[in-house]
């Protein structure tokens, strides 16, 4: 149940913590990144730049990323432009690849 004007905190201030993983930023989206593994050299471009940070990596030394995680990536195509080896795509949400 949503809160009333008279119940959240003055000035609208945020007061618990990960409040962000409920906004699924993905329900905004048009278009979606395609990811092919095949072309990535995991340079981190995309990862950086990625407003919603979207896109998990490995724990590892010299992490690897993973897939888009689609409920937080809102189809901004910013991982696409910055990729050196043209690894993302972007296609309209409701066509299949
Ligand atoms: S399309 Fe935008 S929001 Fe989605 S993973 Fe790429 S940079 Fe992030
Ligand atoms: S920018 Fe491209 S090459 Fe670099 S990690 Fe992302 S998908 Fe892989």
């Amino acid at each position: 149940m949503k809160k009333s004007w008279k119940e959240i905190p003055e000035g609208g201030l945020i007061v618990e913590p990960h409040t962000s993983l409920e906004n699924k930023t993905g329900t905004w989206r048009s278009f979606r990144p395609v990811w092919d593994p095949q072309k990535c050299i995991h340079c981190m471009f995309c990862v950086f730049y990625c407003p919603d940070n979207a896109i998990p990596i490995t724990k590892d030394d010299k992490p690897k990323r993973l897939d888009t995680n689609l409920d937080y990536c809102k189809g901004c195509g910013i991982c696409a432009n910055v990729c050196p080896t043209k690894a993302i795509e972007m296609v309209e949400e409701g066509d299949d690849q």
